[in-house]
Formats: structure tokens, C-alpha cells, sequence
């Protein structure tokens, strides 16, 4: 069983204020991701799944069309975590020079995941992975998630409305805007592309 103590905020609800506001992040993780959380709970009850970490269940259940709820609100749950991890509250960590390389600099960087981020049609997420080596920018729709892809997640951003639609209503690109110039961990980053 999860709960939702193990995926914490790793800062205050308010901290983030005025990019995302107390109330998106307290809905956002205290209503959304506890809900994945109950589901999971509630679907891998007195299943094979149940002893499972979380890594596990969703690399198994991707495999399996039956199990589609269950990879739904597992992936949703890391995605979730991974997201949270990626924010911080204007904390000036700096953009990793790998990024910068491969990109190009950092301005080219930040306009590719702008595009892709304000391009994704209905929900889901704009993942920075590492594929084969390479850092590429992609969209996976929905609770998909690179890591039932061989790819490694470096950074994602939530386009889900939920994700912003309290705070920006209809405008994602204010969001992927304040998200790239003002909310980005880079420490977090540059620890993913280390490992
Ligand atoms: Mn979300």
C-alpha cells in the first residue's frame, strides 16, 4: 500500500507563490496525486502487483493492455514525484553546461521546450531524456513516462490543466514561460544527468 506521505513536497505549498499558487499545489498533490495514490491502492489490492515498488508495477503493467488503469495511476504517481522534484522557488541553481552544449545555448534550449510544451495536444508531459546517449526534448501524452521507453527522465513539466489552469487559465505558454525562467531545479537536473 502507498500513501501519500512517501511522495512529499519537497517545499512548502505556498513556496512557489506567485508561479504556481497554495491552492494549485495543494490541490495538485493533495487532491490529484492522492487520488492516483487511492486508485493504485485500490487496484493492485490482493494482486501480484501488491508487494511491487513502484518502478516495478509500472514497467510490468505497461507491458499488460488489461492493466492500463494500474500503469495509469502508478506512472501518474512518478510522474507526479519527478515533477515536484524538478521545482524549486526561484533558488538561481544554474543551467547545466551539458544542456547548454547540446542545445546549443540556452536560449535555443528553452525555446525547443517551450515549443514542445505549448505544442502537446490535450494532456500530458514535455520530458527532457536521455536517449541512447543523447538529451532530447519530447512529449509523452497522458501518464505515459520515458522510463518504459530505455529512456532516462532528466526534467518533465506537467501541461495537464490541472497542472496551471487555476492560476493561468487558458495560458500554458505564461506557464512554460515562469516554469523555464523562474521555477526550473537545475541542481535536480544536473544531479539525473550525472547518474
Ligand atoms: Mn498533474
Amino acid at each position: 500500500m502507498f500513501v501519500l506521505t512517501e511522495f512529499p513536497l519537497p517545499y512548502p505549498t505556498y513556496a512557489l507563490a506567485p508561479y504556481i499558487s497554495q491552492e494549485t499545489l495543494e490541490t495538485h498533490h493533495g487532491k490529484h496525486v492522492a487520488t492516483y495514490i487511492n486508485n493504485l491502492n485500490n487496484l493492485i489490492k490482493e494482486t501480484s502487483y501488491e508487494p511491487m515498488p513502484l518502478e516495478d508495477i509500472i514497467k510490468k503493467s505497461a507491458t499488460l493492455p488489461d492493466d492500463k488503469n494500474i500503469f495509469n495511476n502508478a506512472a501518474q504517481i512518478y510522474n507526479h514525484d519527478f515533477f515536484f522534484h524538478g521545482l524549486c522557488p526561484d533558488c538561481n541553481t544554474q543551467i547545466p553546461k551539458e544542456i547548454i552544449e547540446s542545445f546549443g545555448n540556452e536560449e535555443n534550449f528553452k525555446t525547443m521546450f517551450k515549443n514542445a510544451a505549448t505544442s502537446l495536444f490535450g494532456s500530458g508531459y514535455t520530458w527532457l531524456v536521455r536517449d541512447n546517449g543523447a538529451l532530447r526534448i519530447i512529449n509523452l501524452a497522458n501518464a505515459d513516462t520515458p522510463i518504459v521507453h530505455n529512456m532516462k527522465p532528466i526534467l518533465n513539466l506537467d501541461v495537464w490543466e490541472h497542472s496551471y489552469y487555476l492560476d493561468y487559465k487558458n495560458k500554458r505558454a505564461d506557464f512554460v514561460d515562469n516554469f523555464l525562467n523562474h521555477m526550473v531545479n537545475w541542481d535536480f537536473v544536473a544531479e539525473n544527468l550525472k547518474q
